[in-house]
């Protein structure tokens, strides 16, 4: 397939690179300049967007998507198809949608997890909205890079599964390392709080897969001085795409405003940028109860 790909970033370039080495035609174009192995490198977006049967976005946040998706849109053949695998507020996926379904173009949101490693290994999962037929479309460049793909519903969707998830993910992230630190502080050993709460109604992924205390459990950035992995600031942007789509959809999402409250914290007044978001817990260990 012709593909043209735009944001070659921490995780667009070994996306791309991914596409290339399986046999396919990549155009690439990034507005830093960076490029990714196997990839022809164009001067500008519209370029890297003209004449190919797929065009994907990898790129940093909703506004930068809508900016792309209005030089990128025009620039694409009636019948192509543009897939985003940013991480973007739904509202933005929905509007960029309609634009394409406008210009006779299909369009699927595709945000993904996995991260640097996923996105590397070509491991990664895709949570994807939009039509049957752009899904299919899409379905074997997911197959090339990641290893999972689930058709979540219309456009969307897929970032409302994403930040959905991501929201869990953030909200159980504090609650086990709020539990490790009170742990230490009733004297209990942190592996036989481990070897209880992974076999107990409290489990969950964060403890039992990306365990945030160092030693314990399987290797994971708390093995490596907190070296991330998934950045706080990643999480602090997902827990605020959340939010947003919280207000304009009128959830309730309590627990998802206090964990968006204390990474905000972490993140911009306690030195918790590029630490991984697991670093909670030495954050935890050193405070004492508010009065
Ligand atoms: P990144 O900042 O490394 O890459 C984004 C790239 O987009 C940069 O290279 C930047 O130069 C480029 N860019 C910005 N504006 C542009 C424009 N107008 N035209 C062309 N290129 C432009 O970020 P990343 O880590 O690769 O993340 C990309 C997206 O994936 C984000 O939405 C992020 O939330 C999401 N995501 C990241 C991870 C992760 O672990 N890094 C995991 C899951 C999802």
């Amino acid at each position: 397939m012709q593909i043209g790909f735009i944001g070659l970033g921490n995780m667009g370039a070994p996306m791309a690179a991914n596409l290339a080495k399986a046999g396919h035609n990549v155009t690439g174009f990034d507005v830093a300049g960076t490029t990714a192995e196997g990839v022809t490198q164009v001067a500008t977006a519209a370029e890297a967007a003209a004449g190919q049967d797929i065009v994907i976005t990898m790129l940093p946040n909703g506004d930068i998507l809508r900016s792309v998706a209005d030089t990128v849109i025009p620039a694409m053949t009636a019948g192509a198809t543009l897939i985003d695998c940013s991480t973007v507020d739904v509202e933005s996926a929905r509007a960029v949608a309609a634009q394409a379904d406008a210009a006779g173009l299909g369009c699927v949101d595709a945000p993904v997890s996995g991260g640097i490693g996923g996105a590397a290994g070509g491991t990664l999962t895709f949570m994807a909205g939009g039509s049957a037929a752009a899904f299919e479309a899409a379905k074997p460049l997911f197959d090339i890079m990641g290893q999972k793909a689930v058709h979540c519903g219309d456009a969307g969707a897929g970032q409302a599964a994403k930040i959905c998830n991501n929201m869990i993910l953030g909200v159980t992230m504090i609650a086990t390392c709020e539990a490790f630190a009170l742990a230490d502080k009733l004297g209990l050993d942190r592996q036989k709080m481990f070897d209880v709460v992974s076999t107990s109604s409290g489990y969950s992924w964060t403890m039992n897969a990306y365990c945030p205390a160092p030693g314990v459990g399987p290797t994971s950035p708390a093995d490596n001085g907190y070296t991330p992995g998934f950045a706080a600031e990643l999480m602090l942007k997902d827990l605020g795409l959340s939010q947003q789509a919280a207000e304009a959809a009128d959830a309730d999402t309590p627990m998802g405003q206090a964990a968006l409250a204390l990474y905000r914290q972490f993140v911009e007044d306690e030195d918790g940028r590029g630490k991984d978001f697991s670093a909670m817990l030495p954050r935890f260990e050193t405070r004492r109860r508010p009065s």
